[in-house]
Order: C-alpha cells, then sequence, then structure tokens
C-alpha cells in the first residue's frame, strides 16, 4: 500500500531527490504507525528505482511527487525485499544475533504492513518478555556489508529501523555514518529521537513524520480492510493517529472495549470487592494485546472527557451510549482526576507488555481507580 498522508515529508523527500545531492545519512522520526517506516522504505525504492515517474498528488496540497516505478527490474527487487543493494537492519533477540537471520520474519511482517510498533514485532521473534537490541555482531556485519561495491551499481542503501536500540553500540557505526563509503546512503526510521547518540544524531539530516489525521485513517481501513465509512471513522477515531493502532482495532472487531471500559468505570465506582475481583479474572484471559487495545481505548475516553470538561463542550468524538456516561463523569470528575487516570493507564500498558500479572495489576487498579472517583 502506499504510505498514508505525510505530504509535507513526501514533498521534502521530493525536493531531496530531484535536487540530486541526497544526503548520506537521513533519520526519519516518527511513530511507526504514522508510517515512518512506510516512507523510509518508499524513499529507498525511488533511490533505487531505474524509471522514477512523478504523480501529482491532488488531496489539496497539489504538490508533484517523485515516485518509484513499481515495474522495473530494480522495483520488482525492492518490492520483494530482495535488492542486493538494500540491506535492512532491526532490533533481534538473543545475543550475537544479526538482522538476517530473522530476514524471512521481517520479509512477512513488511509483507503484511508497514506499520506495526517495536512490540508487534518482537511478539512475531517470540520474544516474549525479553528486550530486543541491535548487536554489536550486527553492527560489524553492516560494516562489512557496505564496504562491498554497490552490486547494481546505484546507491547501497543501509534502512535501520529503531536504531534507538544500538544503545552504545552505535559508536561502531559514527565512522561509517560519518565518511561512507561511496554512494552509500543511510535511512534511519527512529520513534524516539532522544535515546540516539547525539553524536549520529548531529550526521543525519531529520525528515519528520506526523501523526495521521482522522480522515487519512479512515481512508486507509476503507483500502485495507474494506471497512464501510463509518466502521472506518469510528475506528479512526480510537486510533488516535497511529494506523498500527486502527489495524488492530479492525481485526478484533470481537470485543467492544467501550462497552467493557464503561462497565469497569461503573464497578470500580461502585467499589464491591468481590464484583471487582470477578471482573479482573475474566480481563486476565483476555491476553495482552487485547488488555493493551483496552487500555488504548480507555484513554481515547478520558482525552474525549477531558477535552469535554476543558471547552465545555459537551460534543466529544464518541457513541451516544459512551457519551452520556462521558457527560455523567463530567460531573464528578475534574482535570487533576482525570489527569491520575491517564497516568494510571499509560503505566499499565508499559506493565502488560513486561508481563505484570494482569489480575493483581488490574485488581490494584480498579480499587485506586474507586479511590479517585469517590475522593472529595
Ligand atoms: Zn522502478
Amino acid at each position: 500500500m502506499p504510505t498514508l498522508g505525510q505530504h509535507r515529508a513526501k514533498s521534502f523527500l521530493s525536493r531531496l531527490y530531484n535536487s540530486g545531492r541526497v544526503p548520506h545519512a537521513l533519520l526519519f522520526a516518527g511513530q511507526t504507525g504514522w508510517g515512518s517506516l512506510s516512507l523510509a522504505l518508499d524513499f529507498a525504492r525511488l533511490l533505487l528505482c531505474e524509471r522514477p515517474q512523478v504523480y501529482s498528488e491532488d488531496s489539496g496540497s497539489n504538490s508533484e511527487l517523485q515516485i518509484y516505478c513499481g515495474q522495473c527490474n530494480a522495483c520488482i527487487k525492492t518490492g520483494h525485499l530482495a535488492h542486493p543493494d538494500l540491506h535492512f537492519s532491526y532490533p533481534t533477540v538473543g545475543t550475537n544475533a544479526v538482522s538476517t537471520d530473522y530476514l524471512k520474519e521481517w520479509r512477512a511482517a513488511l509483507g503484511e504492513t508497514p506499520y506495526f510498533d517495536a512490540n508487534a514485532w518482537l511478539q512475531r521473534l517470540g520474544a516474549e518478555n525479553k528486550q530486543g537490541n541491535i548487536t554489536k555482531e550486527e553492527c560489524n556485519a553492516i560494516i562489512k556489508k557496505l564496504s562491498l561495491k554497490a552490486f547494481e551499481g546505484r546507491y547501497k542503501i543501509l534502512l535501520m529501523w529503531l536504531p534507538e536500540y544500538l544503545g552504545k553500540e552505535g559508536n561502531r557505526l559514527l565512522k561509517l555514518i560519518e565518511e561512507p563509503p561511496e554512494q552509500t546512503i543511510f535511512l534511519l526510521v527512529a520513534e524516539n529521537a532522544d535515546l540516539i547518540l547525539p553524536t549520529i544524531l548531529s550526521r543525519c539530516q531529520l525528515v519528520k513524520t506526523d501523526a495521521l489525521s482522522d480522515d487519512e485513517i479512515a481512508e486507509g481501513l476503507q483500502q485495507e480492510r474494506k471497512l464501510d465509512a463509518n466502521r472506518a471513522r469510528q475506528i479512526a477515531f480510537l486510533a488516535g493517529g497511529d494506523f498500527h493502532q486502527a489495524l488492530q482495532l479492525a481485526d478484533n472487531p470481537e470485543h467492544d472495549d467501550a462497552a467493557m471500559f464503561l462497565d469497569w468505570l461503573r464497578k470500580c465506582w461502585r467499589g464491591n470487592g468481590v464484583e471487582l475481583v470477578k471482573w479482573t479474572e475474566n480481563f486476565a484471559k483476555l491476553g495482552r494485546e487485547n488488555q493493551k487495545q483496552f487500555l488504548h481505548y480507555g484513554l481515547h475516553f478520558l482525552r474525549e472527557l477531558m477535552a469535554m470538561i476543558v471547552t465545555q463542550n459537551p460534543e466529544a468524538r464518541l457513541r451516544p451510549e459512551e457519551l452520556k456516561t462521558a457527560q455523567n463523569m463530567a460531573g464528578v470528575l475534574d482535570f487533576d482526576k482525570i489527569t491520575q487516570l491517564v497516568s494510571m493507564l499509560n503505566d499499565n500498558i508499559y506493565y502488560v507488555e513486561r508481563n505484570a500479572n494482569p489480575k493483581i495489576l488490574f485488581l490494584d487498579t480498579s480499587v485506586r481507580i474507586n479511590r479517585i472517583l469517590k475522593d472529595g
């Protein structure tokens, strides 16, 4: 699929390409779910394409973009992620692991969608609660690969997804990024630029991506999942600009997070111990991804509630039954209490990702929500 939205970054990249002076190192900064990886991959394909084309955007911006043709020899190879001059590097698990050990998984993941996140990727590798990293061995492998001549004569490209996982091993690549061999281009795709060595950052041209608009997400869902316009729009509201999140929501229609969240809040409000234990036992059976999705819904609900209170506007991006609960809650919650709830749900996402015991975690959270709701 073509990269959704990102008009600003796309036209910036087109200008770079047309200038004939593509920098040695570019850092794409933004969530993978916004499309930063997708965009970097498109740019790599453009750089290698034998017959690039001009594409006129009609979505308001009227800009002309340089795009890959999708049909030449190089495009066919890059399309299969099998071009000899396009190398990938990404977090892996296990000591001494290098990216090519997981090339099959990488191709499968990108074949499904370039919109995923680090957690989804590491789960795919069977990481459970192991941390991913980009190892010393991988850095050495990169240095070796890039010392070879380009096979097909244009560019040699290293696309590294999540260089923040390099940690201090990044020092090994400094010299290469500073004085790269001829025709070598680094495309780094980072979610959190703060975690990258400043010495690397300072050598990169920054390409910022933005959170997607609801319209862009809804359109993407209609194309990718053939959802009807209404359902696509509902999911877009919940996805917070992140297409990975949107796909997760679209692919798990069996739960109604909204109904479950409102039910949970009512039980927390009543504070009946037996009822809360029973709720957390059922909730624990849902599995980690569903629990996370539920928490993301909760954050969306609280954000809407907060906006409703701050702007004094009773309309929010919620369905009728959610809106009714939100209006009731607006009466008992103030800004400070909602902030406390938001930070608790955010913490829980972090704990769930790290395999916390859901029964203990959510029972404790339920009790704390009860205190926040009833306090004052
Ligand atoms: Zn091409």
